[in-house]
């Protein structure tokens, strides 16, 4: 009967410490991920602009065929280079 009791109580403390280590954790867990989704600068992966070689977030950029771009504006200039070199490339042919 005794040892019944004592099996109870330790199994009631083992159960309230867990309950309070779980609270502790996803305070701890809420603590260290909030911050986090704030700032996004942290996470993003960086590319590089084909035209100018700039390095900005990959939100920031465009991405058109394979290639990374800062702004629609280096992208335009890239592709009309590439077709230019296209059609001298035709010509040479
Ligand atoms: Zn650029």
């Amino acid at each position: 009967m005794n040892l019944l009791l004592i099996r109870l109580i330790i199994f009631a403390v083992l159960f309230v410490a867990g309950l309070k280590l779980y609270r502790m954790y996803r305070e701890w867990k809420l603590d260290r991920d909030g911050p986090d989704q704030g700032g996004d600068a942290q996470g993003n992966r960086m590319v590089r602009c084909r035209w100018c070689q700039v390095h900005l977030p990959e939100d920031d950029a465009l991405r058109e065929r394979g290639e990374w771009f800062c702004s629609g504006e280096h992208r335009d200039k890239y592709l009309s280079e590439q077709k230019q070199e296209q059609k001298e490339q035709d010509k040479e042919d």
